[in-house]
């Protein structure tokens, strides 16, 4: 608690004075088109395509991403702040199957599902970060108490735990995050790589086999923004399937898969982690806005289609400004996503060419 107290203290200061002498540089002209409060999500990105997909997924997918876009709609429109907003988007999809975080999450080479997620705050740029946790029901909600009732910013595996137990978050036996697809999926790739020992016929499978493709993919995220221009940003995570020896992705590393600054843009990513930490994604928007004068947009796509694209890392991003513009390139094949605006519906896409 201490520690939310003295930041929003910071906060409050460091907020008047950003917004007075950096608004323009950070948010050039052409992309103010003000809204008082808007919110983006993302259910993981990766190979979907229209023809793998049945009429039935492709309802259930859209109907889900509406929830979590109502969900934290409804506590914009309320008044409330960007944090609680990305909590109530990023919960109603980790409690769905269908996403590769909370439930539904992916299962480690050991056959666990360690969690990993983190969130951040523009206004302060206050953050909490968790990894390998295998027993909080909503990782998000235990990187959110690590941002408000601790002075650190990122714990993993046991202590995380034990300190979400301390704040008495909700706490399942891990065996809540089974899934028998995804553990099907584990299985199918272990089998595999008994037979294919050969590493490039590995990574021919994940290039062409869309199960193999889906391996990685379906984290989830939000960003938003609130009606006293304050921005957040986050995400969570299983991480990628089949992964080993602690392994932690980009997701919960501040400044790689999620990042949120008032005076730039709050960043939430999915994708081939390594290559996001490599490129450390949210903040070179940040940068490229910040010190290249950029829009949201053009910064986002110089990451995403270009710099990532170059070293071969696939996935995509959401992005807001304290403007409400949005930015959601990605450059895989689909992306789970949606967005609503003060006073607009909400839109949902999955597909590379969804208007
Ligand atoms: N970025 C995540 C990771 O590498 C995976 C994903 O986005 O689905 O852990």
């Amino acid at each position: 608690m201490k520690k939310i107290l003295l930041s929003l203290g910071i906060a409050g200061f460091l907020f008047t004075s950003c917004t007075e002498s950096s608004t323009d540089q950070a948010v050039p002209e052409k992309e103010s088109s003000k809204s008082e409060f808007a919110l983006a999500i993302h259910g993981g990105a990766g190979t979907i395509k229209k023809e793998n997909m049945t009429p039935e997924q492709d309802a259930e997918y859209r109907a889900k991403l509406k929830e979590s876009l109502d969900a934290g709609f409804a506590v914009l429109e309320n008044g409330g702040s960007s944090l609680d907003a990305v909590i109530a988007a990023v919960k109603v999809m980790e409690d769905s199957p269908l996403f590769n975080a909370g439930k539904g999450a992916v299962f480690t080479n050991e056959g666990k599902n360690e969690l990993d997620a983190a969130i951040m705050y523009g206004a302060d740029r206050n953050a909490g970060a968790v990894a390998g946790i295998t027993t909080v029901k909503n990782p998000i909600t235990a990187a959110r108490a690590v941002l408000e009732n601790s002075p650190h910013v990122f714990m993993i595996g046991k202590g995380a735990e034990q300190f979400a137990a301390e704040q008495n978050l909700e706490l399942v036996d891990p065996s809540y995050f089974f899934t028998q697809h995804r553990f099907e999926q584990l299985e199918k790739i272990k089998e595999t790589e008994k037979t294919q020992l050969d590493h490039s016929a590995l990574l021919e499978l994940e290039l062409e086999d869309p199960f193999f493709k889906d391996r990685k993919f379906g984290t989830v995220g939000a960003v938003a923004l609130d009606k006293n221009g304050n921005i957040a940003a986050a995400t969570s995570t299983g991480g990628m399937t089949n992964k080993r020896y602690g392994r932690v992705g980009d997701v919960p590393i501040i400044g790689a898969g999620t990042y949120a600054d008032n005076e730039t843009c709050a960043v939430s990513a999915t994708g081939h982690g390594e290559f996001f930490i490599r490129t450390v994604v949210g903040h070179e928007i940040a940068s490229i806005m910040r010190y290249g004068g950029k829009s949201l947009q053009e910064a986002a796509d110089e990451v995403v289609m270009g710099q990532l694209v170059k070293i071969g890392g696939s996935g995509g991003i959401i992005s807001i400004d304290k403007m409400g513009n949005i930015a959601m390139p990605f450059n895989s094949e689909g992306m789970y996503r949606g967005y609503r605006k003060a006073g607009e519906e909400a839109k949902t896409f999955i597909y590379k060419d969804d208007k």
